[in-house]
């Protein structure tokens, strides 16, 4: 497979991944539930009492992760999907079938890790900054 076909490929595993995370925060779980492969009454159950005790909290890591899966979509039509936003170099095939939303290679991932900053424009406007003065 080439690497356009395999990017078009994370780009539907995007689609759908974002299409369940929006069903979910409206409080639809069963696209989650299909996609963790649970079936049944006892795994309704088990769902329901899990997921009532951490729905908040769910609902957090669920809409940053949308946050982050939109913006992935939105680069996709920009044509940016797949390029490393910190060196511009194409993200390897590898690390984006695991983390389809990275937005940076492992060794810019690094970087904007050991620098505390989290987001790598921000890293970006203190570089430019410590330039110019
Ligand atoms: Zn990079």
């Amino acid at each position: 497979m080439s690497r356009n076909e395999a990017l078009k490929e994370l780009q539907n595993v995007l689609v759908t991944r974002r299409n369940a995370l929006r069903a979910a925060l409206k409080g639809d779980l069963s696209c989650l539930r299909e996609l963790t492969g649970a079936s049944g009454e006892l795994a309704d159950f088990a769902l329901d009492s899990v997921c009532g005790e951490t729905t908040s909290r769910m609902a957090e890591v669920e809409s940053m992760e949308l946050a982050h899966i939109d913006e992935a979509i939105a680069r996709i039509n920009t044509g940016d999907f797949g390029a490393c936003q910190g060196c511009d170099k194409p993200i390897p095939l590898a690390r984006l079938e695991a983390l389809p939303q990275a937005r940076l290679c492992i060794k810019c991932q690094i970087k904007l890790e050991n620098s505390g900053f989290k987001d790598w424009s921000e890293l970006a406007d203190a570089a430019y900054d410590s330039i110019d003065s």
